[in-house]
């Protein structure tokens, strides 16, 4: 097989990894550098052009864009499909779960359990929405936020309040959701391949730090999840309609909760946590899959 994988940085593990997977079961795999494609949109001739030269004869494309880059990158992913090129997440899912507010929307829609969170956009309504978000101590996240950057825990009544005050004052769109103290700083990723859960790990936050995410200095271990948190995962992948995803959730009380649904999970922390080779079921995903033609979409 040929496969584009659309990535900026061709260094980073997570690509490294996807090449190498590939190359030992005998494929090739490109990495196109999503910003260098151009697109010709001729009636009934998609194509998409790179460095010059029109990228042909590609049975799978793995989409890696990342979060500042969506707009356009999903526009060149669009045009891969209406070459009938098999993506291994499609651009309508990806477009989904880029989406906070849709994501929790189409979560909740189909009964998978969240954090309690309200939105509002009238900044008038600073108490109604504390109040319906059960009142401090809140988790207030902005909602082109990543990485645990731009998600703030607010104790007290009045630093919630501020703190909704200043997201307000710069025109930023926010979430408010219920803290889920039990989770004691600790949050599990499940990754999701073809509907089943191939590996999963829990992070804890760094001391004194409730965010998990690896990049604010937490710290990932192999966990064996529950067949409740691997339903919630199986579910809320089939939910957003991604083939490849990884599933944060968080341990309440009353069960698992999801918080969000990655379309490109970084591998680094899962594989040298788990040992599991994920990008070689990636692939092997693929393998089995890509046929021309056969995504759903088509660029719609
Ligand atoms: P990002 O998408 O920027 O990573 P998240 O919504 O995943 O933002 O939040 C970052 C981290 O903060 C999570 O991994 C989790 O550890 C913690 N966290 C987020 N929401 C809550 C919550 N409602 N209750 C408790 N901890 C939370
Ligand atoms: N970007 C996420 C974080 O900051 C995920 C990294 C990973 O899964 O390795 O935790």
């Amino acid at each position: 097989m040929k496969i584009a994988m659309m990535a900026r940085n061709p260094d980073l593990y997570s690509h490294r990894r996807l090449k190498e997977a590939a190359e030992e079961r005998g494929h090739e795999l490109d990495i196109i550098n999503t910003l260098r494609c151009y697109m010709n949109i001729a009636s009934r001739r998609p194509e998409i052009f790179y460095n010059g030269e029109k990228l042909i004869g590609y049975d799978a494309v793995i989409p890696r864009i990342g979060a500042s880059v969506t707009f356009y990158g999903l526009a060149v992913l669009r045009q891969f499909e209406m070459m009938g090129v098999y993506p291994l997440n499609e651009s309508v899912a990806i477009g989904r779960s880029r989406d906070k507010l849709r994501s929790m929307q189409l979560l909740a829609r189909d009964g998978i359990g969240l954090p309690v969170t309200t939105f509002a956009h009238d900044p008038k309504m600073t108490e109604e929405v504390l109040k319906t978000a059960g009142g401090a101590p809140v988790v207030i996240k902005l909602l082109e936020g990543t990485q645990g950057i731009g998600v703030v825990l607010a104790d007290t009544e009045r630093s919630a309040k501020s703190v909704i005050e200043a997201f307000r004052g710069a025109n930023v769109n926010i979430l408010v959701q219920e803290f889920i103290k039990e989770s004691g700083g600790t949050d599990i990723r499940a990754l999701v391949v073809g509907g089943k859960v191939i590996a999963a790990m829990k992070r804890t936050g760094a001391e004194g730090e409730f965010r998990s995410n690896l990049h604010r200095g937490g710290s990932a271990q192999a966990i064996k999840i529950s067949p409740e948190e691997r339903s919630t995962a199986v579910r809320a992948a089939k939910s957003m309609g991604l083939n490849v995803c990884g599933v944060d959730m968080l341990r309440a009380n009353h069960g698992p909760v999801v918080m969000e649904v990655n379309s490109s999970p970084g591998l680094e922390g899962v594989e040298k946590a788990t040992g599991i080779d994920v990008a070689g079921k990636i692939i092997e995903f693929i393998m089995k899959h890509a046929e021309a033609g056969k995504t759903k979409t088509r660029g719609k």
